[in-house]
Parts: C-alpha cells; sequence; structure tokens
C-alpha cells in the first residue's frame, strides 16, 4: 500500500520566520548526517523520514559530503523523495552544502566558485531535484576571496539551483563581511547554520546571536543535543549501537565520568520539568526565541518523537537556568 503523510502533520509543530524574510522553518528540523548512509537498512531511513513528515518536520538537512560513503545520504534521500514524498515537494524545506572535502583533487573542497557550482549540480542530480530550497557554503575558506565564494551562491540562486543561499559556522566578522557581500549581489543572507548546545556555546561568547539578529538573518542550530551526549542513553556505559561507540565523530574518550555526573544532573533538572532530557536540551537551544530551529538527527523514529515534545514545555524559569549553567559548561 502507499504511504499516505498524516492528515494532521500541521498540528503540533511550531514555525518560526527565518530573520527578516519571508520564509519559516519547524522549530525542530531534521539532519541527514549520520544513519542514512550505506551504514543503516533502507527502511529505517524511510521510516524517520515519513515519522518527522508526519510530526510537522518539512525541513530536512543534507550535505555533499553526508554518508557514508560521501553522498549516499542524499542518494537515499533522493529514493525517499521519490517513493514518499515527491508529491510533497513544495511543503517541504530541502538544503544541501559543500565545503568539506568531496572529491579528489584541488576541486574538490572549500570554497571556489568551481567547487560549490560543481558540487550543486552534483547533488541535485543525487536527489533527483531541480532546485534545493537552501544552498550553503559549509565552511569558511581562508585562502578564498570571500567575494568569490559569495558571488557562487549568488550565482547558485540566479540560475535557479537555488531559492535561497545561508553560511555554516562562519564566525561573527566573516558573517558580517558575508552578509554584506551578498547583499550588495542582490542575494541576502537567508541563515547561519552554527553549532550551539548546552555544551557549546561558542555563538554566544563570539557574539554571532547578536550579530544574526542585527542583520536579520535567520538560524538553526546543529548538534543541540551534542551529538547524542545530552540524553540519558550514555548513563550506563556507551550502547554498542550508539554514534559514541563508532568513536568516529564523537569519540568514546568525551564520555567521560565527570561529564556523565553533569549529565545525570541536567537529567534531574529534566525529570523535574517533566521533560525527557533530550526534550530539555532541544527546549534550551529555542528558550528566548532568538534560535529559529533546532537541527537534531537521529537513528530511529522513537528518538524523532521524543525530541518533537520538547515543544510542550519550552519554557525556564531564571533558576532553571542557573541550574543547568552549573553542570552544562564544558
Ligand atoms: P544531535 O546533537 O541531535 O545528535 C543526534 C544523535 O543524538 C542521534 O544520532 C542519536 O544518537 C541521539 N539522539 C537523538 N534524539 C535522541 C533522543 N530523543 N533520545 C536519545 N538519543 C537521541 O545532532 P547531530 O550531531 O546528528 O547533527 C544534526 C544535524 O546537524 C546533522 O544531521 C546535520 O544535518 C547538521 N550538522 C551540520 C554540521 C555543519 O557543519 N553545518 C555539522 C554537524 C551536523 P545515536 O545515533 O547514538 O542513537
Amino acid at each position: 500500500m502507499t504511504w499516505q503523510a498524516a492528515e494532521n502533520r500541521y498540528d503540533q509543530m511550531k514555525y518560526n520566520r527565518l530573520g527578516r524574510s519571508g520564509l519559516k522553518l519547524p522549530a525542530i528540523s531534521l539532519g541527514l548526517w549520520h544513519n542514512f548512509g550505506h551504514d543503516t537498512a533502507h527502511e529505517r531511513k524511510l521510516d524517520m523520514c515519513r515519522t518527522a513528515f508526519d510530526l510537522g518536520i518539512t525541513h530536512f538537512d543534507l550535505a555533499n559530503n553526508y554518508g557514508p560513503p560521501a553522498g549516499s545520504a542524499e542518494e537515499a534521500f533522493g529514493e525517499i523523495l521519490r517513493t514518499d514524498l515527491a508529491s510533497h515537494r513544495d511543503e517541504m524545506i530541502i538544503s544541501s552544502k559543500a565545503g568539506y572535502d568531496m572529491w579528489p583533487g584541488p576541486y574538490g573542497e572549500w570554497g571556489s566558485r568551481k567547487y560549490l557550482i560543481a558540487s550543486c549540480d552534483q547533488s541535485l542530480k543525487r536527489m533527483g531535484l531541480d532546485y534545493v530550497d537552501i544552498f550553503y557554503s559549509h565552511r569558511f575558506d581562508p585562502e578564498t576571496p570571500l567575494e568569490e565564494t559569495m558571488g557562487a551562491l549568488d550565482h547558485i540562486v540566479r540560475s535557479g539551483r537555488a531559492l535561497y543561499v545561508g553560511i555554516s559556522s562562519y564566525n561573527s566578522q566573516r558573517t558580517r563581511e558575508a552578509a554584506a557581500i551578498l547583499k550588495d549581489l542582490g542575494t541576502p543572507c537567508l541563515i547561519h547554520q552554527p553549532s550551539y548546545s548546552m555544551l557549546n556555546r561558542w555563538v554566544e561568547d563570539d557574539g554571532l546571536i547578536d550579530t544574526l539578529d542585527d542583520l536579520g538573518i535567520g538560524s538553526i542550530v546543529f548538534s543541540p543535543l551534542a551529538q547524542g551526549m545530552l540524553t540519558t542513553k550514555y548513563l550506563g556505559g556507551i550502547p554498542e549501537d550508539s554514534r559514541a561507540a563508532q568513536n568516529h565523530f564523537l569519540k568514546r574518550d568525551f564520555i567521560r565520568p565527570e561529564i556523565i555526573d553533569n549529565i545525570r544532573k541536567l537529567d534531574g533538572i529534566a525529570q523535574r520539568r517533566g521533560q525527557t532530557l533530550a526534550q530539555m536540551a532541544i527546549a534550551w537551544v529555542l528558550r528566548g526565541g532568538r534560535i529559529t530551529s533546532a537541527l537534531i538527527g537521529a537513528s530511529r523514529s522513537s528518538q524523532i518523537i521524543d525530541c518533537v515534545k520538547a515543544l510542550d514545555n519550552a519554557d525556564f524559569t531564571a533558576e532553571e537556568l542557573a541550574e543547568i549553567d552549573l553542570y552544562a559548561r564544558e
């Protein structure tokens, strides 16, 4: 039987405006960095995308290099679009990025016009799309003039490959420079994608959140669960099927006893608030309404269902925030 999207899919999710733009994103978005490569069964990927869409998650975030192997997450997502979601294309915001190592030789990474445009074309082909909604420069390239990188983003929009553009992990100063160049070109910088969580507050220390407010740029923050550390999954050791067990991006060494002690304290606060630690971690990045969307990852649908319930209790008292600060500082 063909799959039908849930009729009530827009009843629970909150949609926040991206900066000073016409576009809204769901408060919680799904990223396909992990668990969408050849290491995961297609049925599981399909189930996660269906579950997310049914819960009102309209935004799916990809990049050229997501896998493993690089490119396979976009291929898997293309297949899911073809079989299930294509008829909902206009209800979806699909993003991709280029910046990290993708193919051999001097033209397969960083920020040249050559790389960005070729990579965008490859991503469109892998996903079977005519355009992506958002295309990002995945990281600042210290050796390529910013005018060239931003010029490539502008061209990607003007040539119809993307509707909007964004930048990822640029610091406050580079964000101001990039936004000014894009403004002059007539293609506004829609969105910034930095990392942010209770355990990783560089966007506060760097002044990036203030900069984005000032410039009217929206924000989607990646790894709000610190790759799973801000959940209860590591309280009893490292489960075999967890990201830390892979010891790749989330190292086993990160799961230190003193961190786990603090995570247990944070879990105590979450329990008092009547939510899971994952839910509290997501509510925390969204607190005060300055962040447009929390960009989570998942290895199974039940995690997405759990995370979306964060919106049921998204307010914090000053006392709760102060207590969180006692335990959530690296
Ligand atoms: P998270 O911090 O949300 O970590 C996701 C992991 O947390 C899951 O894989 C799972 O771990 C665990 N998890 C999720 N929900 C729950 C739950 N309810 N209960 C228990 N455990 C849970 O985000 P990611 O690090 O995955 O990043 C999210 C997205 O951000 C990426 O997919 C990508 O789109 C984007 N990103 C962008 C980057 C950039 O440079 N722009 C860099 C990194 C990410 P497990 O797998 O162990 O079950």
